[in-house]
């Protein structure tokens, strides 16, 4: 049951069916409005005891239902979650809005992403080829592509919506039974989703959700011996740790972790455009974004303008509740957060120049939510943690170059490698620092685009794997080898 002052949500009423998703019993954890701390929704919290059950049952389902063998199926189920999500898309992006604090627009751009991510994948499961070859005379080799069994996807709470169907949604297809565990701060959106999953032709136990604390249920997934993959999303030191439990059961893992992203600006960009993407780039959704443009890193010739106007841009923006439509940025996930954030701004104030924001909002009926004003500090030495470490909050560190070659060399100078932007009309440098800079996706002259097809990813320590994209769904796959041989005598 789901309760709150503004609105009543019950996330069992989200299902389609009447078989819930959902393995656990009733009530446990509370999920609170970002903005004003109101109770928004109360989830059952799964047993260790549901967990085992709800593997051993997909393990069963992905051995002996058609779901492995019969794309077409797979591909109907997956077109009617994304149809049923769409007609429900304007009370679930209210929801995301209340649990996760993002504005109303922002959340329904990620529901319009997630159901065109399903809708992408759900095309893609009629279309897992394998190759074959003929290898010598009567002798053919055929390279097939099966699910991997049954995955554990584990998800944080920035993008709930979009980074649990990223992937689930080409599990499924793939034709794997799949386990979510949402973050605790947001398991709710996360719950009424994949109730929409319900759904005739899915055969039983093959997708369900199991809600708890990272330390305990997560943590029984990642061990559990018969969990065949986990998709991870969230932080680099989480994801680590993941990655060493899972190695005792060489269980294969793709890892979606963070970033500290450079945004560099050269002289001959469009400035209007850039500072739209540098703005957009680090407070959009408060900076809680894994590919956030936390740096800006600006030719030494453009500095003082172009701070001079994102400051001004930074000020005007209007930070408030997220379900009010004039809101540009609404609060943080929790108070942990806010409290990270504004040691991270403490760290700023002692090593640089706080050029704008700084401060909690703590009035205009904004004292009960985490709201922190959009910040901009300058003059950090580049040792700084503020210019080296993920804030995921509204903090960006502004960083100056003189050349290209230096350019490349402070944009490498991290130990992420998740995205960067690049502001220019100089079609060769494009190209340049295109292969130059280590990050899996470079957005030139745009910022924060993602698309269904493309696959997206990290370098260094962002990640191992891809999501997204053909490379994304065959992720969960398998490789398997069959060779026939006609010949009278094998030797
Ligand atoms: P966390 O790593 O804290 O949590 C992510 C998920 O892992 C949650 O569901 C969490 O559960 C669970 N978890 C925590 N500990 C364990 C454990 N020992 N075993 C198994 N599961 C565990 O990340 P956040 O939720 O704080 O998300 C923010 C981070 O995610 C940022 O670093 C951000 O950069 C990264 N991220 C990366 C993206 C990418 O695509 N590269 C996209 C979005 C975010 P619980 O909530 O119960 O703790």
């Amino acid at each position: 049951m789901v309760d709150s002052g503004r609105a009543s949500w019950d996330v069992a009423a989200f299902s389609a069916r009447s078989h819930s998703l959902l393995l656990a019993a009733e009530g446990g954890l509370e999920s609170r409005d970002p903005a004003t701390g109101e109770l928004v929704a109360t989830v059952g919290v799964s047993s260790i005891a549901e967990v085992d059950d709800g593997i051993a049952r997909a393990g069963s389902a992905v051995r002996r239902s058609a779901w492995r063998n019969d794309g077409a199926l797979r591909a109907r189920v997956l077109f009617r979650w994304a149809a049923r999500m769409r007609e429900q898309s304007e009370r679930l992006a209210e929801l995301l809005t209340r649990e996760q604090g993002k504005t109303i627009g922002q959340a329904r751009g990620e529901l319009a992403s997630s159901i065109s991510m399903i809708e992408y994948n759900a095309g893609l499961a009629r279309a897992i080829y394998g190759r074959s070859l003929a290898l010598k005379e009567g002798v053919h080799g055929v390279m097939l592509r099966e699910p991997v069994g049954v995955v554990a996807a584990i998800t944080p709470w920035n993008y709930p919506l979009n980074l649990t169907i990223r992937a689930v949604a080409p599990a499924l297809a793939a034709g794997n039974a799949v386990l979510v565990k949402p973050a605790s701060l947001t398991p709710a959106i996360v719950v009424a989703a994949m109730q929409l999953l319900a759904d005739d032709e899915l055969p039983a136990d093959i997708a369900a959700v199991v809600v708890g604390p990272g330390g305990t249920v997560g943590d029984r997934m990642v061990t559990h011996p018969e969990i065949d993959m986990i998709a991870f999303t969230g932080d680099s030191t989480t994801g680590i740790n993941v990655m060493k439990s899972a190695a005792d059961g060489l269980k294969r893992v793709s890892l979606e972790l963070g970033g500290k992203s450079p945004n560099i600006v050269f002289a001959d960009a469009d400035m209007e455009k850039a500072l739209a993407g540098a703005e957009n780039a680090i407070f959009s959704a408060a900076g809680q974004i894994c590919t956030a443009g936390s740096r800006l890193l600006l030719e030494r010739s453009i500095r003082d303008e172009f701070l001079e106007r994102l400051v001004a841009r930074a000020d005007a923006m209007r930070v408030g509740d997220g379900l009010d439509p004039a809101t540009e940025m609404g609060p943080l996930v929790s108070r942990e957060q806010k409290r990270t954030v504004l040691d991270y701004i403490g760290i700023g104030r002692s090593e640089g120049t706080v050029l704008a924001g700084g401060t909690a909002v703590e009035d205009g009926g904004l004292e009960h939510g985490n709201f922190v004003r959009p910040t901009i500090v300058a003059d950090l030495p580049s040792d700084s943690r503020l210019v080296a470490e993920e804030v995921f909050g509204p903090v960006l560190a502004v960083q100056t170059f003189e050349t290209e070659e230096e350019a490349v060399e402070i944009a490498n100078a991290s130990e992420f490698g998740l995205a960067c932007g690049l502001w220019t009309n100089d079609l060769n440098r494009t190209w340049r620092l295109g292969r130059a800079i280590e990050s899996g996706t470079i957005w030139i002259n745009t910022y924060h685009h993602f698309y269904g097809e493309m696959e997206v990813g990290g370098f260094k320590r962002s990640g191992i794997g891809r999501q997204q994209g053909v490379e994304g769904l065959l992720e969960f796959t398998e490789t398997k080898h069959l060779n026939f041989d006609s010949n009278p005598t094998l030797w």
